[in-house]
């Protein structure tokens, strides 16, 4: 039997922002050829390996802050910078940011628990499974549980962002599709500052979120890839796959 499709938060903003760079990304092979190292996805994954292990309770072996440096440091991923002064000015970056966070995560006693770490959830839309990999979950003495999301590149966060962010109302679907009649909520932290904003939806608003996923999944579905023709944008002049779109006859750089 044919497994069923899936979709998630990357595919689906991939898809919003593109659907030429989703083709290239998870429909044509030839796109990968054209995939580069970044240095911000380099430093966010090493960030986020850190706090995995550090949230982690199953992993005993990090929890004071030298812990969590000697973490950092077998964690770090050289990928995708320009110069070794740029790798250096990040690994301090990187060091600041997590000695913050083990400060402000052990000032006080958490009211908090976390039960989950780098966990994904699937729940079957029908057409297709919607899948989703939330950095943490925190479970609260009133039974709310937090969908906790790290931004390592940003310094502020409002309760908008989060409330308008198509990833944090997947991992919000998720979950209460996972824990029914359960409060959820979910909170950024922007890592550079330790800034951090929460927000839910009601079961109305999650309901109609719930149809648009749908629409837009049976949409990313059916589209006939191949006959896409690719428009110039602003997002073109940092896209990897820009020298494959450069040979369609008629992409018109402006
Ligand atoms: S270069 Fe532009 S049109 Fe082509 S995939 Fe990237 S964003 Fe889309």
């Amino acid at each position: 039997m044919a497994r069923k499709p899936t979709l998630s938060p990357s595919k689906i903003t991939t898809y919003l922002a593109c659907p030429v760079k989703y083709r290239w990304t998870y429909v044509d092979d030839r796109g990968k050829w054209y995939l580069r190292s970044k240095s911000y996805y380099s430093f966010g994954s090493t960030l986020h390996r850190v706090l995995e292990r550090f949230h982690d309770t199953g992993d005993a072996g990090v929890n004071t802050t030298e812990e969590v440096m000697a973490a950092y440091e077998e964690s770090w991923i050289d990928a995708g910078y320009a110069s070794a002064e740029e790798l250096a000015e990040a690994y301090g970056e990187g060091r600041e940011i997590l000695e913050r966070h083990v400060q402000q995560a052990t000032a006080q006693p958490r009211e908090s628990k976390t039960i989950f770490v780098e966990r994904q959830f699937r729940h079957d839309m029908g057409e297709f499974a919607l899948l989703g990999r939330v950095d943490r979950v925190d479970e609260y003495p009133d039974g709310t549980l937090e969908i906790v999301d790290y931004k390592s590149g940003r310094e502020s966060v409002e309760v908008e962002d989060v409330a308008t962010d198509i990833a944090m109302a997947c991992y919000q679907l998720l979950l209460r599709h996972k824990f029914p009649g359960v409060p959820i909520r979910a909170r950024i932290i922007a890592l550079r500052t330790g800034h951090s904003a929460a927000a839910s939806m009601t079961d109305e608003e999650a309901a109609d979120f719930e149809q648009t996923i749908l629409q837009l999944g049976r949409e990313i579905l059916s589209e006939e890839y191949h006959e896409l023709t690719p428009v110039f944008k602003p997002l073109c002049l940092h896209c990897d796959f820009l020298p494959l779109c450069r040979k369609h006859p008629e992409f018109a750089e402006l």
